[in-house]
Parts: structure tokens; sequence; C-alpha cells
């Protein structure tokens, strides 16, 4: 065991108390980590962030490395990331629908370092990423994380209208087999060498979708996800006040009027080239 307060010079603070809460930046603090597993986490923060658009943070926040409990924890061998805080742009875990290319994009290289990665739709996990190393890096299609995962690219990355549940069917293998190809990436994804591809060009994809400027029509649906995870008695409240609004005759009007800029194509095809 080591005692670390950064990781390649990144400063690790907590943001769990009254006076430092979620979301913010926190304080520096020491945290007690298993030597290595401190040499992953090095080598998974410096792809991350050596891909990532924004360069390298200011602070990381985790919800903590060593906890007195059962589990990969009680052996400094598992890392709960909260959120990421550059100089002018802050990456908080639980905003993943208002940030899902830029989380999606740090979600790709981190797994191509840790057998296990639980995000934000693997239950517990709204609010923090949970990566650790007991298990090898590869995919399974019983693999609930691995498959929410999957389905979170297929759907949010690539654009495939794929049904994010976890569980791997006819629907996510033929979604998943059109990717492949379109990335010309040898399937079957449970190959190690492939899926490893599959991660890193779908981290630059997505790294690269992160830059472009966020239009009406995205944030209208990113409040649709948000509306469809509502408690349902209040959903179809919000879901009437909503289609009223978008059945307007000048909102349509201004609806009609923009087009999505993300030119996925175009971003494939750079990354492919580069
Ligand atoms: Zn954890």
């Amino acid at each position: 065991m080591k005692a670390i307060n950064s990781i390649n010079n990144i400063p690790l603070h907590y943001a769990r108390l009254v006076n430092h809460p979620y979301g913010t930046r926190g304080e520096q603090r020491q945290f007690s980590i298993d030597s290595n597993f401190l040499k992953v986490l090095e080598s998974a923060f410096d792809e991350v962030f050596t891909n990532c658009p924004l360069g390298v943070p200011e602070v990381v926040t985790t919800a903590g490395i060593f906890v007195n409990k059962p589990g990969q924890h009680g052996h400094g061998t598992a890392f709960d990331l909260d959120a990421v805080f550059w100089k002018d742009h802050t990456l908080v875990s639980k905003n993943f629908i208002h940030q899902k290319e830029l989380y999606l994009g740090i979600e790709s290289f981190l797994r191509k370092h840790f057998g296990i990665v639980l995000n934000y739709y693997y239950r517990g996990h709204e609010d923090h990423w949970h990566v650790d190393t007991s298990v090898p890096v590869d995919y399974h299609e019983a693999s609930k994380s691995e498959t929410l995962y999957l389905q979170m690219v297929l759907k949010y990355i690539y654009g495939k209208p794929v049904i994010i549940d976890g569980l791997s069917g006819p629907q996510t293998r033929s979604y998943t087999h059109d990717v492949f190809h379109r990335l010309n990436i040898s399937t079957p994804i449970t190959t190690k060498d492939n899926y490893l591809k599959f991660l890193d060009i779908t981290g630059k994809v997505a790294y690269k979708l992160s830059e472009e400027k966020t239009t009406p029509l995205q944030l209208l649906e990113n409040l649709e996800t948000v509306v469809n995870q509502l408690p349902s008695a209040n959903k179809h409240v919000v879901i009437g006040a909503l289609n009223t609004f978008m059945d307007n005759v000048d909102t349509a009007a201004w609806l009609n009027e923009m087009t999505h800029n993300h030119d996925l194509d175009a971003v494939i095809d750079a990354v492919l080239a580069s």
C-alpha cells in the first residue's frame, strides 16, 4: 500500500462533505492505494487525458480508493471517479445526460485498462464511475455493465436506436455488427483485439463529437431523456406540457429550421484516417 494525493501530478480531491459537497472541487486528500493498481491507474489517466481535447485537468475528485469494507476497495484496488475539473470545463459524472459524448469518451479509454467499469446506468453508480481490475479487460455478452456501455455508445455516439437495458440480444448484436463494419474492425466484439480497437476508436470519436457545438435539438433530446426517467405519475404531465410546446405552430416552424450539426460520418472518417 502507498499513500498518494495525486495521480500523474493531477491533484486528487475529496468532495463528499457538508462544506465540500458532491460536484464541487472539494479538498486535496491522501488516499491509500495498492502499488500495482496505482500503475494501472496512471497509465489509464495518461491515455484518457492525452486523447482528451480538454487536455490534462486541474483536479480529479474521487469518492475513495481504499475504504474499509469488503470488496476491491478493501484492498486499495478500486477507484471511484466522481468528477474532472479543467480550467474552464467540468465533467461531473452525475451530469451524464448533458455531457454524453465527453463522458463516454472518458469511459471508452478507462475500459481499455479496467476489466470492471460501472457507470451511470449501473444501479448505484449514477454519481461516479467505479473501476477495478478484478477481471481481465474483454467483452462478454452476459456482462450487464459491459453491455450497458456498448448500448450507450451505440445509441449516443453512433446514433443507433437501441434499447439500453444491459441485456444483449439480436438488436444489440445487429447494431454492433453494423458499427464494427463502419469502423473497419473485425468481428466478433468478444475477441479482445477487436474490442480494444473498438474502445480506442469510440473514445476518439466521442471526444471529437464532444467538441462540437450543442444544438437546441440536442438540448431537447436531453430534456426528453430526463423526462423519460421521471416517475410515471409526473411523467405524463411533463410530456403533455412538452408536446404542447413542440406542437405549437411557431415552435414547430422554429424547430424545423434547425438541423443536427453532428456530422458523424465525417468525424468517423477523420478518426480512421488519423
Ligand atoms: Zn467503487
